[in-house]
């Protein structure tokens, strides 16, 4: 079965095409803010701009036509309400002009399954981190429950408005993690886990104000071993709590090496396994709704066409896990 995904919940338009567990294609086309946030009608647009092109690049790197689709799943949620509803029209106009199915699917579950699909986790608590979410999950009695979940603002999007602060350009998770790596005195900064929750706004806050009289390596440094060690704390207690020994980094923020170093320090020290979803397959992409779209469609079939409205706050313990 030859199944094509659709992202589209905030800044990357993606589409990913898969043969059953083969990804074929896999093209992105992230919109970039050319100051400030990602304003969401402006996201959209672009995304409206550009969907025709990846598609057409993503046939040709899959070496297949259309006709060849036997699927199209698309992310119905959570995201930005414009930037959902330009890929939601999207892929219903695929779907009816091929005369195919059509499936949508939870965009933090398609980061879990994929993730499950490219490594040898099997039941791992999940660490998804992102621009606009940041989430410990885990499967129990047939959903995947949010363990912990961050208080205010998701860590990406934390680490872009402090680099905003320090003058460096969008996205700002990369350069933190850059400056980090010379920095190595460590500035103490408020550190705030509830529970498995955590808060991120006063550590930002403190972080911005220490740039006034300390070095920018060091604050970096500082930032990211106290965000980090606030992260892993969660995720330790979220395994002890659900019994899995198994950790699984996915979200663009996976791809820091500090965060990957200190989850794995963690697991090593528990006997658990840690694994991180490849770079390419880890920030937003089509080809993780495409692999979601054919596990629930082996499962449930499709959808209907008036049950394919998106769903903004779509929460991941809504979903009932029957694959
Ligand atoms: P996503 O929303 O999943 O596409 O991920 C984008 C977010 O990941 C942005 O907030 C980036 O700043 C962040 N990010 C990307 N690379 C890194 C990195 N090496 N370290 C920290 N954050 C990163
Ligand atoms: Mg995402």
């Amino acid at each position: 079965m030859i199944c094509l995904g659709i992202e589209s919940t905030a800044h990357t338009f993606g589409i990913g095409i898969m043969d059953n567990d083969k990804v074929l294609a896999n093209v992105t086309d992230m919109y970039t803010p050319s100051e400030g946030g990602i304003h969401p009608r402006e996201a959209a647009e672009h995304h409206s701009d550009v969907c025709d092109k990846v598609l057409d690049d993503a046939l040709e790197e899959a070496g297949i036509e259309k006709k060849d689709i036997d699927l199209v799943a698309f992310s119905q949620g959570p995201g930005l309400p414009p930037c959902l509803r330009t890929g939601a029209v999207f892929a219903r106009s695929l779907a009816l002009s091929l005369d195919i199915p059509i499936v949508g699917v939870n965009h933090c579950i398609a980061h879990i399954e994929i993730g499950k699909l490219k490594t040898e986790a099997m039941d791992p608590v999940t660490l998804y981190v992102s621009g606009g979410n940041t989430q410990v999950i885990a499967l129990s009695s047939g959903k995947y429950r949010v363990f912990g979940e961050v208080l205010d603002t998701p860590v990406g999007n934390a680490l872009d408005k402090f680099a905003r602060e320090c003058g460096l350009k969008h996205p700002g998770g990369p350069k933190v993690e850059k400056h980090a790596k010379r920095g190595s005195k460590y500035i103490d900064l408020p550190y705030s886990v509830k529970g498995m929750d955590m808060s991120f706004s006063g550590v930002m806050t403190e972080a911005m104000r220490k740039l006034d009289e300390e070095d920018l390596e060091d604050v970096c440094y500082s930032l990211q071993e106290t965000i980090f060690a606030m992260l892993t704390e969660a995720v330790e207690r979220a395994m002890a709590h659900a019994g899995k020994d198994e950790v699984l980094l996915t979200g663009g923020v996976a791809a820091n090496k500090r965060l990957q170093e200190m989850l794995s320090t963690m697991c090593n020290e528990r006997g658990a396994e840690f694994y991180t979803v490849p770079h390419s397959l880890a920030g937003d992409n089509g080809t993780m709704m495409a692999w979601l779209g054919i596990l629930k469609y082996r499962n449930s079939g499709g959808d209907k066409l008036n049950d394919t409205a998106f769903i903004q706050n779509w929460r991941t313990d809504d979903v009932e896990i029957t694959w």
